[in-house]
């Protein structure tokens, strides 16, 4: 090696060297630089600044040992390297969702509302889409247990609009109390649990919403689709919580552990049509319907279940629309509705019916024939940890344990149950489906801290 290419190298080196030093201090500054801004960028975000429009500071809690408690638990609870929770106003929420007339099947942008403030607490949302309807699934959180919240942004229609005191889709707020179709059935209760959801620490296991947009109509193309694809999928809900308005005459006086199965038939009697005067000749329908009905009205299904009342069978009409006196008609109709607990199951019960049609069949020159349809099964969530948690929950922010009820007619905790068990914990139900549907913004702000409250001891109580 010449002495030449000895200082050519040593000089390359010595540049190498500086070039370095130079990376490395450029490097520094512009993380010192980045951090400066985000430092910046947080002090100046004030509560209220939320693109969504909800992310604004609540009104004060009308609970205030309930709200102290979940302060506190809140805090200890949460983990340092995690974003603070969002503050979101429950009643701007309600509102937004009320001024979409989302009359079943119509969405009217309702979920895209919610979809909005579900990601601006940090959400992931699906659309699922069955037929006409539009519906959302959403999580938060990859890990278990999950912890869903299910509900249903579609509203029965206003009925008489001029009957209204306010314009059932204004959303307005008087004298404290929110009016709108939807209110307390269920878009206020849908506000709340966002609300609870956006104030919870985000490192906990998983929160979910699966919200329908077909729970007022025939329920067909809902929350019993979206349960069947998640199954399908292998996605895991470990409890649930349905927010219809279960309240009856105070907040938080009843919880809806159960519910009674509902079943419809239709019978068809068809005979022969003859002269009254030569029977002979006629087959006469009616005789064997009156039979058959009275034999399913007599038959004692059960003496009750343990939380439920017994099973009843009712006859809801007998259609024969005969306009002569000396006809005897070609054919008779009837239809009956079965509510039954769980010491049935609607498959059991279809066995039944058809046993009961057939024998009377066996017996007529005629034919007699039935169509069933079973609108959802019973089930029980019976009292234990789940329960518990929930009834607690109401417990520490109000002041009152819940009745544990299973009164009332179908919901969609039907489908719900085959996934996981289900608790329906919402409103008062004094106002749903009726004009002036409304209610005081204190309940919204108390079912906010109730579904906080229950988030929390959720958690505790769950939590792998
Ligand atoms: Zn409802």
């Amino acid at each position: 090696m010449t002495m030449m290419a000895v200082v050519v190298m040593t000089v390359m080196a010595v540049v190498m060297v500086m070039s370095m030093a130079l990376i490395v201090i450029m490097v520094v500054v512009m993380t010192v630089v980045v951090m400066i801004v985000i430092v910046g960028g947080h002090a100046h975000s004030a509560p209220g600044t939320g693109k969504s429009g909800f992310n604004s500071s609540p009104p004060a809690p009308p609970a205030p040992a309930g709200r102290r408690l979940r302060a506190a638990r809140g805090r200890s609870m949460r983990d340092p390297m995690s974003p603070d929770p969002q503050p979101l106003d429950p009643v701007a929420l309600a509102q937004a969702l009320i001024r979409r007339p989302s009359v079943t099947p119509a969405d009217a942008g309702a979920l895209d509302v919610l979809q909005q403030a579900l990601e601006s607490i940090g959400f992931t949302c699906r659309r699922l889409p069955f037929g006409e309807i539009d519906n959302l699934y959403a999580r938060r959180g990859t890990s278990g247990p999950n912890l869903c919240f299910a509900g249903h942004t579609d509203v029965v229609p206003v009925g008489d609009a001029a009957a209204w005191s306010r314009g059932p889709f204004d959303g307005d707020v008087a004298e404290g109390v929110l009016f709108g179709r939807g209110a307390v059935d269920m878009k206020g209760a849908i506000a709340a649990f966002v609300a609870a959801a956006a104030a919870a620490p985000a490192n906990q296991g998983s929160l979910s919403l699966l919200i329908t947009g077909d729970e007022e109509g025939v329920a067909e193309d809902g929350t019993g689709k979206m349960v069947e694809l998640l199954r399908a999928e292998g996605e895991r809900i470990d409890h649930c919580v349905l927010g219809e308005p279960t309240s009856s005459a105070t907040l938080g006086d009843q919880l809806k552990i159960g519910r009674r199965g509902s079943l419809n038939a239709w019978i068809t009697v068809d005979g022969v049509q003859g002269h009254v005067a030569y029977p002979r000749q006629a087959a006469n329908p009616i005789p064997p319907l009156i039979r058959l009905l009275d034999r399913l009205q007599a038959h004692v299904l059960d003496e009750g279940y343990p939380r439920f009342p017994a099973s009843n069978l009712e006859v809801t009409t007998i259609d024969v629309g005969n306009p002569a006196t000396n006809v005897i008609p070609a054919q008779a109709r009837a239809r009956l509705n079965i509510r039954f607990n769980p010491a049935h199951d609607g498959a059991g019960l279809i066995d039944w019916l058809k046993a009961e049609c057939a024998a009377e069949d066996a017996a007529f020159y005629g034919k007699v024939s039935l169509t069933t349809k079973l609108t959802g099964n019973a089930f029980i969530t019976e009292p234990g940890p789940f329960v518990e948690v929930c009834a607690g929950a109401v417990e520490d922010v109000l002041g009152r344990r819940p009745e544990l009820s299973t009164t009332g007619g179908i919901s969609d905790a039907r489908f719900i149950r085959t996934l996981c068990p289900v608790v329906e914990l919402g409103l008062v139900n004094a106002t749903m489906h009726a004009v002036d549907e409304c209610v005081p913004l204190e309940h919204i702000h108390s079912l906010t801290a109730v579904y906080g409250r229950l988030i929390e001891r959720y958690f505790a109580a769950f939590k792998a």
